[in-house]
């Protein structure tokens, strides 16, 4: 089977064989190779490609389940894998036949790396901020212009999911790859974040950037957009879910110095198993499903994101808590998950515009 049809698989399919040694292997290079590098990737040192590209060597690109695993070691990099994900699940659903040919089984195996620059697009949707790209047509495809402020996972070869409006004609919103090694297409490298500095982040400058017909990814964005928008954002519950499990294990590994104490506390590591039991059943649920066009089945993906962004932030709190002093050391990995449980927060769609949705829906 090629990637194509494994990812399309992968999501729809109830059986957890094929995806389950995938999983088997991303912890195990998780484990082995990623955590000892977790700590630069969080500075910012290290932007972590090979690993990324062995990830998809063992099939992480183009399983499309969330990927928990990274998420247990290091938040980046789940973060990337996200950005990764979204790039796939892109291309995969993309009824242009040039653009799947040459980008869906690459980004699936991971020869292709890349991201999304949907933030700014989704809050348009959703009336929170303006369209920031602008397009034009020309002959075999579009001249692009504008900036987008934080794109992740790229590099001077990466390519990312995007939306212009096309000028003067309000909403006719088209979808594309853009080439990061387009010279018109500028990497301008962000100021230091509070985590997530070796993600490869950039604010994006498009300086009359030629767009092929062969990148368009939807003439017709907003039809695109409700077609893939579940899956893009049950893919973010991998970040969560990984984050909550290591919480977990942490609190878990001081109580036998600290328990005869920690049991003072009124969030326990048990507390938070039964939660994250329940969001994991809840997102393989969902996952079975990502094309349902039911308001109802919108409004449970919001709610589970939503859930699990503040579940991250609650045990990544608690889990510094039952630390106390030792997990005040800038050497112990808590301090770290809990500016990634932020991070979970915050990324689009964020707690204050899930709310939002959630309050308009
Ligand atoms: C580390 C990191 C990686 C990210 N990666 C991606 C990505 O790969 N793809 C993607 O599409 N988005 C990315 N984002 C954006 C992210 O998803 C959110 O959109 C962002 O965190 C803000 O979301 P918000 O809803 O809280 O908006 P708010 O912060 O409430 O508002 C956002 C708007 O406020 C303004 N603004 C905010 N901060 C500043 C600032 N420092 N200077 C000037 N103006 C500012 C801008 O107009 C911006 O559009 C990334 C953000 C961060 C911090």
């Amino acid at each position: 089977m090629n990637s194509v049809a494994a990812t399309r698989r992968a999501f729809d399919d109830d059986t957890d064989v094929p995806s389950a040694s995938i999983a088997d292997e991303v912890a195990a290079i998780a484990r082995k190779d990623l955590a000892p590098i977790a700590p630069a990737i969080d500075s910012g040192t290290i932007y972590p490609a090979d690993l990324l590209r062995r990830l998809g060597e063992v099939g992480a690109w183009g399983s499309h389940r969330p990927n928990n695993g990274a998420a247990e070691v290091c938040g980046a990099t789940a973060f990337m894998a996200w950005c990764q994900n979204t790039l796939v699940w892109y291309a995969v659903n993309s009824s242009n036949p040039a653009l799947v040919a040459d980008f869906a089984d690459g980004a699936a195996t991971g020869k292709i790396l890349g991201g999304t620059g949907l933030s700014n697009p989704m809050k348009s949707f959703f009336g929170i901020e303006k369209l920031k790209l602008k397009g034009r047509r020309v002959d075999g495809g579009y001249v692009v212009r504008g900036a987008l402020p934080w794109v992740s996972n790229l590099g001077p070869d990466h390519y990312f999911g995007t939306i212009f409006e096309i000028e003067n004609q309000p909403g006719e919103i088209v979808m594309f790859l853009a080439d990061c090694a387009d010279p018109a297409i500028k990497l301008q490298p962000c100021t230091p974040f509070l985590a997530m500095d070796g993600t490869g982040t950039y604010s994006v400058q498009f300086r009359d950037v030629f767009v092929p017909n062969a990148h368009i990814l939807a003439e017709l964005a907003g039809p695109f957009v409700r077609k893939i928008r579940a899956g893009f954002i049950l893919l973010q519950t991998g970040m969560g879910l990984g984050l909550i499990r290591d919480c977990i294990t942490i609190m878990n590994e001081v109580v036998e110095p600290l328990g005869h104490v920690n049991r003072y506390l009124p969030q326990q590591p048990g507390h938070f198993q039964d939660l994250l039991s329940d969001l994991e059943l809840e997102t393989m649920e969902l996952a079975r499903d990502p094309y349902n066009a039911d308001d109802s089945y919108w409004r449970r993906v919001l709610a589970l994101r939503l859930h699990i962004g503040e579940a991250s932030v609650a045990a990544a709190h608690a889990a510094m808590l039952h630390c106390g002093a030792r997990g005040y050391l800038k050497s112990h990995r808590v301090q770290r998950r809990l500016r990634e449980a932020y991070f979970v927060a915050i990324v689009t769609p964020a707690t204050k515009q899930l709310r939002k949705m959630l309050a308009d829906a």
